[in-house]
């Protein structure tokens, strides 16, 4: 047998955000037939085990011991073993641990299979109302004030949906952080406890927001409606001159239309756009 065939497969299991009963059929299979589990918090993962009747052995695989566990891990699938990574809520990988795990498989050409299932972005992003053809997700906003006002800033200037992360915590800061860059026009739903029995979801602008969500709890997803009065010409500064050149070029545009629309984009003189380009 080549030596390839004798390695063995990763499944990235996603597991409830909360329903117990929001797991797949090939979820549980999957479970009941590897060799082993690597789970965020084993005791979390063992409650849901219990849940299913699955006795496995279980791995601890988290953010602090990722590094380490990840090569461990990558050692039991080079002999052939079987593992399913799960993390405490959702899909692993996302705003979770996998990340690096997943690296290392694909550099030595380990199979990874995902097994989709629950998700709180998704979830909240279907239910927002909020437009889902093109969305950006950012996770947690960092806390470090620079990397913070960064994202603060990406948020404001947004054409497209943002979806954030948020500890029950810290929500009434980050809306405060919000008010300062969101307009009243802009959408904004908090979908809170999903699949839960308290889910709930908060629909408004920032003002309703803040006002609504006073001592909220539980786990919150916030959906931002995209500022509309970016134009595409806004969009386009955010491009290399290269790429913004190329984006012309391909609607059509012959060199000296590219320039002058550059130049008015950029708000920059047209030799100098010129210069660059002869
Ligand atoms: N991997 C998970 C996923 O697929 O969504 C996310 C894990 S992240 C560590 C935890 C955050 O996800 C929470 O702070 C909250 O923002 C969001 N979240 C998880 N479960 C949720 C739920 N049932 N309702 C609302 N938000 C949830």
């Amino acid at each position: 047998m080549e030596k390839e065939d004798k390695k063995g497969t990763l499944y990235i299991v996603a597991t409830p955000i909360g329903n117990l009963e929001d797991i797949t059929l090939r979820a549980i299979n999957v479970l009941k037939e590897v060799d082993l589990i690597a789970a965020e918090d084993t005791r979390h993962t063992l409650k849901l085990l219990n849940h299913l009747e699955i006795s496995k052995p279980l791995i601890s695989y988290h953010r602090h011991n990722e590094e380490i566990k990840s090569d461990i891990l990558i050692e039991k699938l080079q002999e052939g073993k079987e593992i399913a990574l799960v993390s405490d809520a959702g899909t692993p990988g996302i705003c979770d641990p996998g990340e690096e795990i997943i690296k290392k498989c694909i550099d030595l050409e380990i199979n990874i299979v995902p097994i989709p299932g629950a998700c709180a972005m998704i979830n909240s992003l279907i239910c927002s109302g909020i437009d889902t053809k093109e969305f950006t997700f950012l996770g947690f906003l960092p806390l470090n004030k620079k990397l913070r006002k960064s994202k603060l800033d990406e948020i404001e200037k947004s054409k497209k949906t943002i979806i954030i992360y948020e500890a029950p915590h810290k929500i009434e800061t980050t809306l405060k952080d919000l008010k300062q860059i969101l307009n009243s026009e802009r959408k904004i739903t908090l979908a809170r406890e999903i699949t839960k029995i308290h889910e709930e979801f908060i629909r408004g602008n920032i003002d309703d927001l803040i006002e609504k969500s006073q001592g909220i709890k539980g786990e919150i997803v916030l959906v931002i409606e995209g500022n509309a009065d970016i134009s595409e010409e806004n969009e386009l500064t955010k491009l290399s001159i290269e790429e913004h050149y190329k984006y012309y070029e391909n609607l059509g545009l012959s060199k000296k239309e590219i320039i002058k629309k550059i130049a008015k984009d950029r708000n920059v003189n047209k030799n100098e756009v010129y210069q660059k380009f002869i």
